[in-house]
């Protein structure tokens, strides 16, 4: 039987194409490890996946409109187990419970699926658990790991999973993607140049619009080209409210509250250089305002501040004041 399959998902091709030969045999492993960085759709294709091995329908997967589709999709399908959220660490004591209900489970169908996200942060108990899992399986039952970071995971457990591997999207798939979004055509080179083939990203640089974005993006434009007291003012400013607002916090919790703003700066550094140097830019968006201030900069000076920027990136690890690590940043680059 070959279904036709509606999953709205660019990019990715051979992969889906692998995982709907799936669906179509309803020939299905023991376990699949979906893997690659965080971002690229895994869990997405994860639930479009499972959607349609679950649902009735005899022509459309997932039809999305039969009872096991609905039941999916607000996730209280009986024979859909899910654990953990990406990101997050899953406890040796979470996981064991979970493998041992599933363990205890009856099957009301053909078959049970069970998916575990965030996989890559377990520990040495948590995985014994797994891999005992993984060596008897539950009868008809079907694991998916989902991991972000498939080094962080132990050999052992690799190696019993059937492995399915998510890279970025190309730039083109990622233009056919963003044509479904109302974004100016700037807008769109600039999320696509900064979300380096992963929708994920792009979607979290998208959901307010970009307003974030360039909020952020005004203020280091506005840093960059200020005089020196006026950053160093602003600095002041920037942590006296930061230390207001989170009174309890520690140094390196301040900093972390600067870190998302060091990202920027690099990406603002790296397009001035890259402007002085004729090569084209990341930030698109912010062309005229960067072209402005780039010559109050010389090449020498940001290339030193490119390199130093990472250094500065590990003493913030070490609690280094991130106020005073600002004030130095910006008497290197002037
Ligand atoms: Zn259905």
């Amino acid at each position: 039987m070959a279904y036709q399959f509606n999953w709205s998902i660019f990019g990715h091709k051979n992969q889906l194409k692998f995982l709907q030969n799936i669906v179509n045999s309803g020939n299905l492993a023991n376990t699949y490890l979906f893997y690659g960085s965080r971002g690229l759709g895994k869990k997405y294709t994860v639930n479009y996946f499972v959607q349609s091995i679950f649902c009735q329908d005899d022509k459309i997967r997932p039809c999305q409109k039969c009872h096991h589709c609905r039941l999916v999709k607000k996730n209280t399908f009986l024979d859909l187990y899910r654990l953990g959220k990406q990101g997050q660490s899953l406890s040796a004591d979470e996981l064991r419970y979970f493998l041992h209900k599933l363990s205890l489970s009856n099957v009301s169908g053909d078959r049970k699926i069970a998916i575990i996200c965030g996989g890559e942060n377990i520990n040495l108990f948590a995985a014994n658990a797994l891999l005992k899992t993984l060596e008897e399986p539950p009868r008809q039952t079907t694991i998916i790991l989902i991991s972000d970071d498939i080094n962080s995971l132990p050999a052992t457990v690799i190696s019993r999973c059937q492995l399915i591997k998510f890279k970025s999207l190309n730039t083109n798939d990622m233009e056919k993607w963003l044509k479904h979004f109302d974004f100016s055509e700037q807008e769109k080179e600039t999320i696509i140049n900064l979300s380096f083939g992963k929708p994920g990203r792009a979607l979290k640089l998208m959901e307010d619009k970009l307003e974030k974005f360039k909020q952020s993006c005004d203020f280091i434009i506005k840093l960059l080209s200020g005089s020196t007291f006026y950053y160093m003012q602003t600095i002041d400013k920037w942590f006296d409210v930061l230390k207001k607002e989170y009174p309890n916090f520690k140094v390196y919790e301040l900093g972390d509250l600067t870190k998302e703003y060091l990202d920027l700066f690099e990406l603002f550094l790296r397009d001035l250089l890259w402007i002085k140097l004729d090569r084209p830019i990341t930030n698109v968006l912010y062309v005229d305002q960067l072209k402005r201030i780039a010559p109050q900069f010389t090449k020498d000076d940001l290339l030193n501040n490119l390199l130093s920027l990472n250094e500065m990136r590990q003493k913030l690890k070490y609690n280094v004041s991130p106020q005073l690590l600002w004030e130095n940043l910006f008497l290197n680059v002037k």
